[in-house]
């Protein structure tokens, strides 16, 4: 699927639904790839979940940057990513 796809159907879920209930629905899909990381601890041969839930989250993540301000969000993640390419000692 292309990334312009993926962009408008969760344009289209934001649209459909209020920020209230993605936002609800964000907390619900971190709560369950929380559980399927614990599993997956536990239970290394079984991945098949928690492949499902990283998709869910990504797919939440993706429409909480339509609901906020994508411009700030992307300013944070660089500033962390900036701070942990210092702490790993890989920059140029
Ligand atoms: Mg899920």
């Amino acid at each position: 699927m292309t990334i312009e796809r993926e962009q408008r159907i969760c344009e289209a879920a934001v649209e459909e639904w209020s920020y209230e209930s993605q936002m609800l629905q964000a907390i619900e899909e971190l709560s369950e790839l929380q559980r399927a990381i614990t599993r997956a601890i536990r239970a290394p041969a079984d991945r098949d979940n928690l492949h499902e839930e990283i998709a869910d989250v990504e797919i939440m993540l993706m429409q909480l940057r339509l609901i906020f301000d994508p411009k700030e969000i992307d300013e944070w993640k660089e500033s962390k990513l900036e701070r942990l390419e210092r702490r790993l000692g890989i920059r140029d």
